[in-house]
């Protein structure tokens, strides 16, 4: 069976009800870019499983660096205690991050390490008046309670949380798009809010170039460029959230290099272990750890059970290294192109608001909010595995192992199930 009743009776699954959960579908495996459900019906899998799978399920690499490491331990602590798979990542990182990082936070989680991004800010300033941050509207950072504060109040999906979350300030989100000619105009209302408000101000936090699952935006380099002006003038940090951006996903290692704006932290996860297992980063620079080391407390204050978890960092440098061993800016610009191509029927349709493509991410933008029960099981019968939120709809297949034959059927099956 491909739906479980024990399942939908007793297990919550992301946002949903009890009393009226969407069907779950059951797979039994996965192999590369193919998911397998328990009946054997087999689907592309156009999300990456929301952008972390990069190389594909059960990859050999992956899978081996696993086994040689659970031989070793599977876990120890991290206080007082350090292991190669942490020093080994460290390096690799250091080697790919923007070059002013020189120091990292090992989190379990997106949502955690963002939690340890803004901790991080608050504690750097050490000013108990600079404790708030701005971000743009749009944006997606995690669901615990400081990452759900800087999450887009409507499209964040935590409205429901409003008078309990601190209040943070938002600016309006990009409107100069990517590729388009660069608007001044796009930039005042974060200057002036920084402007304003930089006496309470730690931070700025946003996704650079790619707002991901607040709205699936592609805006203009210009944008961050001007922004880290404004922060130095203005003395607040400057926080990029990469966790879905990161490793290849917009065509470039890491967004940032589409602006060459370094931020002074930044945030990787998702697709670190090539979505092996949860894990996630925290990069700062020198300027910035000096000035949490220099603080009252003097010390960075957090420290999960599961940090630096020697599976995770053995299986994160696997992947990073099988990434960087191939040539996967090419690949990622060929399945842009494949995208360009096969979504751009999508633009006639008079559902349809818009269709944006970048790096290994396709979205076709509709006009009403798209119904998820119906719209998967159509996509499940095309044999394919895409989940639209609201209204966009979206592929981004596991780049390093899908083919263009699977492109090409995503796309075409997307607007299919769209019509
Ligand atoms: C997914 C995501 C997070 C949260 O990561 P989790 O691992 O789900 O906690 C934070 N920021 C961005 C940009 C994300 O896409």
């Amino acid at each position: 069976m491909i739906h479980d009743e024990f399942d939908r009776l007793h297990l919550w699954h992301p946002y949903t009800s009890t009393h009226t959960p969407l069907p779950t579908y059951k797979v039994r495996e996965a192999h590369g870019a193919t998911l397998t459900l328990d009946d054997g019906t087999e689907l592309i899998d156009g999300m990456s499983s929301w952008w972390c799978v990069i190389h594909g399920y059960n990859h050999p690499v992956l899978n081996e660096a696993a086994k040689r490491q659970i031989d070793k331990m599977s876990h120890v602590m991290f206080g007082g205690i350090t292991h190669d798979p942490a020093i080994e990542l460290g390096k690799l990182l250091l080697r790919i991050l923007p070059p002013s990082m020189e120091h990292i936070f090992y989190a379990d989680s997106g949502s955690v390490a963002t939690e340890v991004a803004m901790k991080m800010a608050v504690q750097a300033h050490d000013n108990p008046r600079k404790t708030n941050f701005a971000t743009i509207r749009s944006g997606y950072h995690g669901d615990t309670w400081n990452a759900m504060s800087v999450c887009d109040p409507v499209t964040g999906m935590h409205g429901a949380f409003g008078p309990a979350l601190p209040i943070r300030h938002f600016a309006p989100s990009p409107q100069c798009r990517f590729g388009d000619t660069w608007d001044p105009a796009d930039f005042e209302p974060m200057r002036k809010l920084i402007h304003d408000k930089a006496d309470e101000l730690a931070a700025v936090i946003l996704e650079p170039i790619v707002q991901g699952a607040g709205g699936m935006r592609f805006y203009h380099p210009q944008y961050l460029r001007e922004l880290r002006k404004e922060c130095d003038a203005n003395n607040v940090l400057l926080i990029f959230d990469e966790i879905a951006t990161g490793f290849g996903r917009t065509g470039k290692l890491f967004a940032w290099e589409h602006a060459g704006v370094e931020p002074d932290i930044m945030l990787i996860g998702k697709a670190i272990t090539g979505g092996f297992m949860t894990f996630a980063a925290v990069a700062t620079s020198h300027r910035v750890a000096d000035m949490i080391s220099n603080s009252q407390s003097g010390c960075i204050m957090h420290g999960p059970t599961f940090m630096g978890n020697p599976l995770a960092c053995a299986v994160a440098v696997a992947s990073t290294e099988l990434l960087l061993s191939q040539p996967w800016q090419q690949r990622i610009n060929e399945i842009e192109a494949i995208m360009n191509e096969e979504l751009a029927p999508a633009r006639e349709m008079d559902t349809v608001e818009e269709v944006r493509v970048l790096g290994g991410i396709g979205v076709v933008q509709t006009k009403e909010p798209v119904d998820l029960a119906v719209f998967q099981k159509r996509c499940v019968a095309e044999g394919v595995w895409i989940r639209p939120f609201g209204k966009n709809a979206y592929i981004m297949p596991p780049y390093m192992a899908v083919t263009d034959e699977q492109v090409r059927k995503l796309c075409k099956a997307l607007i299919k199930c769209l019509s």
